[in-house]
């Protein structure tokens, strides 16, 4: 039987499988007698953090030894994906831990928006499912928006406690802990990460030194399934994906017409008086309004779009979402990709998508 082996930093069992997974090392570094996994030989050399991803149930015993401890909960999520990041009953697991929300990317939003306005619809959100943070922190991590504010929170909120760092991936935390290392960190690299404290399992925390007693922890994510980063082409993906503020569109629709969103979907407004219909999406894609009746002809001769996604030949390969709008303002989320802003008296639409994308309808962010 072959010799199980384990990161000297993390405690993960290494493998040479799978990449994004945790403990992996190349085959040829596999064979050595004390073995770092990819992820902490980044972090140790170039103070770099790599994703890693985890099981569900591994992912859900790690909250619980969350919960375990006596600790700061720093839970980030994605502004521009709420839904698609956010960490389902999460706290069921970590107990009574004080939480403090990071609430990320808060560059693809319009820059008009205040704040404090997100922050509210953010606090919002989380109290439908009963989390009530210490704070939430508005940023982006890519611009280093608000990381004084952050350490300054993070240091007043763990009362000398340690600090463990979730999310599911793509919310960008490795981003984050990324900047906040090249910013604060002031160990030697050789320090930068310890051997595991939780010896004999796989949890797999990387522990970051805060001061003699006490650690930060980064955990690593879980895939939301519902995020299109895992079964889109990273070609399209780049298209698709805005990488700056989101173009907002205004229209005026009438009931049956249909605004598409490029070639990869559309939203059709089936019944109700004039509406105020604004789309947010990447800059890349193609906003389109046609009438209803000759939407799906539109779709099937492909002329329209600049980007179209395999496997979608005609329109009848999407699924389709149906929603009755109640009057006033709400946004429909295509995960992941944008949403749309309705002011309506009332009325009802209907979305066409890939069948992988989730589509939702929320509180109006902006
Ligand atoms: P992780 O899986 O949570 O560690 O996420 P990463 O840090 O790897 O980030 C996932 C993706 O989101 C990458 O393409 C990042 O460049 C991007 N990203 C991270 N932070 C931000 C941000 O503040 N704004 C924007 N626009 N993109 C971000």
């Amino acid at each position: 039987m072959e010799e199980i082996k384990k990161c000297y930093g993390c405690g993960a069992i290494i493998q040479s499988d799978n990449e994004k997974h945790i403990g992996y090392v190349p085959k040829n570094a596999s064979q050595r007698e004390h073995i770092l996994c990819q992820r902490c030989f980044q972090l140790k050399n170039y103070h770099k953090l790599q994703t890693t991803t985890l099981t569900k149930d591994d992912f859900l015993n790690l909250l619980d030894h969350i919960g375990e401890k006596d600790c700061l909960v720093v839970y980030m999520i994605d502004l521009f994906d709420f839904e698609g990041s956010r960490i389902p009953g999460l706290l069921r697991h970590i107990g009574y831990n004080d939480v403090l929300v990071l609430a990320n990317k808060r560059d693809l939003l319009p820059k008009s928006v205040k704040e404090r306005k997100l922050e509210h619809w953010v606090r919002r959100q989380l109290k439908e499912e009963g989390i009530k943070p210490v704070d939430v922190i508005i940023t982006s991590a890519k611009k280093n928006m608000n990381m004084d504010k952050i350490y300054d929170a993070m240091m007043a909120y763990r009362k000398h406690r340690d600090i463990y760092v979730v999310g599911v991936t793509n919310v960008g935390k490795s981003t984050f802990i990324n900047a906040l290392l090249k910013h604060y960190a002031q160990v030697e690299d050789q320090n930068l990460i310890t051997v595991s404290e939780f010896p004999g399992t796989t949890l797999d925390f990387i522990e970051i030194p805060l001061d003699e007693n006490s650690c930060l922890y980064d955990t690593p994510g879980i895939i939301n399934e519902n995020q299109m980063t895992h079964f889109i082409e990273p070609e399209d993906l780049k298209k698709m994906m805005p990488q700056s503020e989101l173009r907002p569109i205004g229209f005026q629709l009438q009931e049956k017409q249909t605004i598409y969103f490029d070639g990869l979907g559309r939203i059709d407004y089936i019944s109700g008086a004039q509406a105020s219909f604004i789309t947010y999406f990447s800059r890349q894609l193609k906003i389109h309004r046609t009438k209803t009746i000759n939407a799906d002809a539109l779709y099937d001769r492909h002329k329209t779009f600049t980007l179209e996604l395999d496997g979608m030949k005609t329109i009848k390969d999407m699924k389709t979402y149906d929603f009755s709008l109640k009057p006033g303002k709400c946004d429909i989320v295509i995960s992941g990709l944008g949403f749309i802003t309705i002011s309506s008296q009332g009325g009802k639409v209907k979305v066409h998508v890939p069948p992988q994308i989730l589509v939702t309808i929320r509180e109006a962010i902006i």
